[in-house]
C-alpha cells in the first residue's frame, strides 16, 4: 500500500547551492535536509547572508538547485508553480491597476470570470483589513497596506505553500505585529504551509511551529526548535523569554562569524 502524501508538504534532501558565476564561487547553502508538513508554520532564522533567500528561491523554483532534491507535494520542483507563492520584503504591485485588480490579476490569467474574481478579491481584502480600498491604487496606500494587498494577491491563487522572505522587515513594529496576527490566522484558515524567513528572534517566536536556525554562510541547519507555547503567545511569559534567550544564544556565534566574514571581504 502506498502512503498518502499530505498536500502542501515540502521535502528538502541534501539541498546545496553554489553560485559559480562569481570568482571565487560562493557556497551559499550546504546540505539542507528539511521536511515541512502540510499546514505547518516554519520560520527560518539566521544571520544576513547565510542563504535563507537562496533556499526559499529554490523551493519557489526561481533558482536552480546545484545538488540534492526539493519536492512539493511529492513532485520534484523544477520551476515556479501556482502551488508555491513567494512574498518579498518589497512587494511589487502593478501601479496602474486598482488594489482589487492587483489581487485578482493571477485569477484573470487563469480565466476566472470577472464577477467571481471581484468576489474573491473583496473577500480577501476584507480578511486583510483592506475592505474600503478595493478601488484605490497602490500608490495611495501605506507600506503596510501594500504588503497586505500583496499577501491577498498571493492567497488569491490558493497556494499550498507560502514562501515569505522577510515580508515585514520594512514595516514599523505596530504594523508588523498586526500583520503577524493576520498571517497566523491565514495559515489556520487556508491550511497552507508557510516558510517564513526572518532575522528577528521575536518574530520567529511569535509565529513558528518550528524554528530552523541557520549557521552563517554556508547556510547549514544548526538547530531545529519546536515552539510549544500556546497561541496567542504572550511575549511577557517566562517560557517565551526562555525560548527567546535560547535562540539568541544559538544565533550569537553565527552572527559573529557572518560579521567577521563581511569585515574580511571589505578588507
Ligand atoms: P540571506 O537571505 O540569508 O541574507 P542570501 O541567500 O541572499 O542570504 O545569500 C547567501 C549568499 O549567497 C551570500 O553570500 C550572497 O552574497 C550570495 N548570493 C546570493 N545570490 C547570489 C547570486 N545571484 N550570485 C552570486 N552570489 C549570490
Ligand atoms: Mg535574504
Amino acid at each position: 500500500m502506498t502512503a498518502v502524501q499530505p498536500t502542501g508538504a515540502v521535502t528538502c534532501r541534501a539541498v546545496t547551492k553554489v553560485f559559480d558565476h562569481t570568482s571565487p564561487e560562493v557556497l551559499a547553502v550546504d546540505g539542507i535536509d528539511l521536511d515541512v508538513a502540510a499546514g505547518e508554520f516554519i520560520v527560518i532564522l539566521g544571520p544576513s547572508g547565510c542563504g535563507k533567500s537562496t533556499l526559499l528561491s529554490m523551493i519557489a523554483g526561481l533558482e536552480s538547485i546545484t545538488s540534492g532534491t526539493i519536492e512539493a507535494d511529492g513532485e520534484p520542483v523544477t520551476e515556479p508553480g501556482p502551488d508555491r507563492c513567494m512574498i518579498f520584503q518589497q512587494s511589487s504591485l502593478y501601479p496602474w491597476l486598482s488594489v482589487a485588480d492587483n489581487v485578482s490579476f493571477g485569477l484573470k490569467l487563469r480565466g476566472v470570470p470577472k464577477s467571481e474574481r471581484r468576489e474573491i478579491a473583496e473577500d480577501l481584502l476584507h480578511t486583510m483589513g483592506l475592505s474600503g480600498f478595493a478601488d484605490h491604487h497602490p500608490d495611495g496606500l501605506s507600506g503596510g497596506m501594500r504588503q497586505r494587498a500583496a499577501i491577498a494577491r498571493a492567497l488569491a491563487m490558493r497556494p499550498r505553500v507560502l514562501l515569505m522572505d522577510e515580508p515585514f522587515a520594512a514595516l514599523d513594529v505596530q504594523t508588523r505585529t498586526k500583520l503577524q496576527n493576520y498571517v497566523t490566522r491565514l495559515r489556520d484558515e487556508s491550511g497552507a504551509s508557510v516558510l517564513f524567513v526572518t532575522h528577528s528572534v521575536d518574530e520567529a517566536v511569535a509565529l513558528a511551529d518550528r524554528i530552523v536556525v541557520f549557521t552563517a554562510r554556508p547556510g547549514r541547519i544548526k538547530a531545529i526548535v519546536n515552539v510549544e507555547i500556546d497561541r496567542p503567545r504572550d511575549s511577557h511569559s517566562p517560557e517565551y523569554h526562555a525560548l527567546h534567550d535560547h535562540l539568541v544564544d544559538l544565533l550569537a556565534d553565527e552572527v559573529d562569524r557572518a560579521f567577521a566574514e563581511q569585515e574580511r571581504i571589505r578588507a
